[in-house]
């Protein structure tokens, strides 16, 4: 580190402690011992404190919420959506209530800066409400006559339970991507969230125990290999959804294989930012500044991978480095901070680890590449040129403040490109040509295809993966109908 760093950490002074869950998990509509006495310490990493502990959970503990789940289910689904309405917006406002404590505990689990853990809090609230109203709107279906003298109903019902597991990145609000649609469609839960990053869940768990009806959401703490693995395979669990990588997506499935239980999967990603030669390069520079680097990059739809046309590419880099250069860094609670910490020492050894190999690989690092001083780990804002097709960069998803830049020469050219990545998660189209603004989209092989804008997420549309990226989607109506099951009932009218 040199004196003369670009990047330095921006300290708050004085933050409050975080008002903490209570120490356990959440079963039956109330906290119970664990059955393990093992326990997992819970950190600030962008301070090193240890905040908390919480359970090391088992199979055990799993068995035990699933039964309460089950002990739930009949009645949570006989209540109308109007109920189970009531039920979400009053979910919705007591996060709203308690906005300030959400915001605390999740910087503080995360080491988020307030802008990106003010937008979590606020579209998790926006999420139930969404639910709320969609629940209302999702109706039974009626046909006659497709067989002659038969009229038929197509029934949405709940699945029964289901089982969640939850990523570190944005701890509560990918609870509420699940949690609303799934209270929604009439199912009972039991959620694992991220054995790093579980306190916001604990406590919407504690502050809504009043309103939502016991067993209705159970919350264990613990490993993905145990609680995660038990959830997954458990026979009395109906459907498992995951947010998560590919190598977890993968186990959940090959667990939940052995009952044929449904699964959903939302996976991670390695979005292009493709930049035509007629785009706004202001305009796309500003836009990887703020969709590569939110949330410090560990965003499964961050633009993260610019392919931009080799007629522009200095022009853009260019402009590229002065943004990113411009980025500050900081602890939560530090008013104005672009970026914060990585989530935790492991995964800020991997980032630096990746950037090694940058370096043997031969990039040319253009700005950041570094760690900052600690306390905490932050990594420098980086951008990295002079990266061939096929390099290992291109693909291989490293989830921290990295964007790399490649170029190439036609458009057909760029829709290969872009498409060859084992993720399908999120791209984006950066072009004044309204043709190709029209024809390039459909070309690429992506959930989510954003044109002259990135990130950019709506709570009514649907948000999901192709290939290794999964294939579950959250939000929008969609999301209850992954949640729910179809059943034909046919009468004969004769
Ligand atoms: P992770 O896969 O390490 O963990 C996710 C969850 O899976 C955790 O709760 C973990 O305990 C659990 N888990 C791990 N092994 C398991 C197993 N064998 N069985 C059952 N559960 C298991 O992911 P992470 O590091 O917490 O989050 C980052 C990843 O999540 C990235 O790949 C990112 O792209 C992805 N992500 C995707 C989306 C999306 O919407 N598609 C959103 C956020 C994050």
């Amino acid at each position: 580190m040199t004196e003369t760093a670009l990047f330095t950490v921006i300290r708050a002074e004085g933050t409050a402690a975080p008002s903490l869950p209570p120490f356990g998990q959440f079963i039956g509509g109330a906290f119970v011992p664990s059955t393990s006495t093992e326990t997992v310490d819970i950190v600030n990493p962008a301070t090193e404190e240890v905040l908390t502990q919480v359970p090391a959970g088992t199979a055990e503990d799993v068995d035990a919420a699933v039964a309460a789940a089950v002990a739930a289910k009949d009645a949570w689904a006989a209540t109308t959506p109007r109920d189970r309405a009531a039920v979400l917006l009053k979910i919705a406002d007591i996060i709203e209530a308690n906005r300030e404590l959400f915001e605390n505990l999740e910087a503080a689990n995360t080491g988020k800066p307030p802008a990106v853990a003010e937008d979590d809090i606020s579209s998790a609230i926006d999420t139930f409400r969404f639910s709320a109203g969609a629940a209302r709107a999702y109706s039974t279906l009626g046909a006659d006559d497709y067989a002659e003298n038969h009229t038929s109903v197509i029934h949405r019902e709940p699945v029964g339970v289901v089982g969640v597991i939850t990523p570190w990145n944005y701890p509560l609000l990918m609870a509420a991507w699940k949690i609303a649609p799934v209270l929604g469609a009439g199912n009972t839960l039991v959620l694992k969230p991220s054995e790093q990053t579980p306190l916001t869940t604990l406590k919407l768990a504690e502050l809504i125990a009043a309103e939502v009806p016991a067993g209705v959401v159970n919350i264990v703490t613990g490993p993905g290999r145990v609680v995660g693995n038990r959830l997954s395979e458990h026979p009395n669990v109906d459907l498992v959804a995951i947010t998560g990588s590919v190598g977890s997506g993968q186990k959940v499935a090959a667990a939940a294989a052995g009952s044929v239980k449904r699964v959903h999967l939302e996976l991670g990603g390695k979005a292009p930012v493709v930049v035509f030669a007629d785009a706004d390069l202001e305009a796309a520079a500003k836009g990887v500044r703020s969709a590569g680097f939110w949330n410090g990059g560990q965003e499964c739809g961050a633009a993260c991978r610019v392919l931009v046309h080799e007629s522009v590419a200095d022009k853009f880099t260019e402009l590229l480095v002065e943004e990113i250069s411009e980025i500050t860094v900081g602890t939560p609670g530090a008013e104005g901070a672009e970026i914060g910490s990585m989530i935790s020492k492991a995964h800020y050894e991997r980032v630096l680890a990746a950037l090694d190999d940058v370096r043997k690989d031969g990039h040319t690092i253009a700005v950041g590449g570094n760690a900052i001083e600690g306390p905490g780990y932050f990594i420098e804002p980086t951008v990295i040129t002079n990266v061939p097709a096929g390099a290992s960069i291109t693909s291989n998803e490293i989830f921290g403040p990295v964007v790399s830049v490649e170029t190439f020469s036609t458009d057909d050219e760029a829709v290969t490109r872009a498409n060859e990545t084992i993720y399908g998660l999120a791209a984006s189209v950066w072009t004044k040509d309204s043709a190709r603004s029209l024809r390039v989209p459909r070309k690429l092989d992506f959930g989510t295809v954003w044109v002259n804008s990135h990130l950019v997420i709506a709570t009514e549309m649907p948000w999901g993966g192709f290939k290794g990226s999964g294939y579950g989607r959250d939000l929008s109506s969609y999301a209850l109908d992954d949640f729910s099951r179809t059943k034909h009932v046919m009468y004969n009218r004769g």
